[in-house]
């Protein structure tokens, strides 16, 4: 599955994120967190290829696809929910879902959706609504939804819960469970660092730019120290 190897990333000479060596199992949910300014965006959207790899390497399926495009990482399986969601506002629900698709043969559209619309029922009854005129739940399930549409086998998603009500994050966490128990390998970019470590496998904590922590989450809900320095838990 993804595995990084002391991977740097940043923006023009400014490096983001220094020396993160990162692999995950596939099937389970690793979640990367940290406060802001920490890296994690840098680092999906490096896995994404839209952030500059500085140094280090991207490998996914054993083979290295650090200086693929973008569209080709895709192909390959790899998926993102990016931060800010990017719907196409004046698309309707279902169109962002075809957009999503493009990548796959028509022929596969009618199943793949409705895949989607049984992890968020709540698109199926928006399905000719505007993206734009969603509620933020709503965005961030058919973000989600867009991005699994180009049927990868892993998914990173940036700020899953960021300004959603808590019942809207039960829904959104609910189908995350669903999409581990299908056997999706999952990058969760979170500060709600409660959240994460109520659904994840794996943690791996960043402070500007660089791991802090890393192993297993059930170790990290353990670990007293880690909690009251970095999660904010107590
Ligand atoms: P946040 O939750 O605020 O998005 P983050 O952990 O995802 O935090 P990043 O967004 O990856 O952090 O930012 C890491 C560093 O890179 C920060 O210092 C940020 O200012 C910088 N940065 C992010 N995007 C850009 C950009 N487009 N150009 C230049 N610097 C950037």
């Amino acid at each position: 599955m993804l595995e990084l190897q002391q991977l740097s990333c940043g923006y023009g000479a400014f490096e983001a994120v220094h020396d993160l060596s990162l692999s995950l199992r596939p099937g389970t949910i690793t979640g990367l967190i940290g406060a802001n300014g920490a890296g994690k965006s840098s680092t999906l959207m490096c896995v994404a290829g839209h952030v500059g790899l500085k140094g280090g390497s991207i490998r996914f399926d054993g083979q290295d696809i650090g200086m693929l495009a973008p569209e080709q990482r895709v192909r390959r399986g790899i998926a993102i929910s990016p931060e800010g969601r990017r719907l196409f506002k004046d698309l309707s629900v279902e169109d962002n879902l075809r957009v999503g698709g493009l990548v796959q043969p028509a022929a596969r559209f009618r199943q793949d959706r409705d895949y989607v619309l049984g992890l968020f029922p709540r698109l199926g009854e928006r399905l000719h609504s505007l993206a734009g005129n969603l509620s933020g739940g709503e965005q961030q399930m058919l973000a989600i939804g867009r991005a699994l549409m180009t049927r990868p086998r892993m998914i990173m998603i940036d700020e899953l819960s960021l300004g959603l009500m808590p019942k809207v994050i039960d829904l959104c966490y609910s189908a995350l469970k669903q999409l581990r128990a299908d056997g999706m390998t999952i990058l969760l970019v979170e500060q709600n660092t409660d959240r994460v470590l109520s659904v994840a496998d794996d943690v791996c904590v960043l402070e500007s730019g660089r791991t802090v922590w890393q192993g297993r989450a059930d170790d990290a809900r353990n670990n007293s120290d880690l909690t009251a320095a970095y999660l904010g838990l107590h």
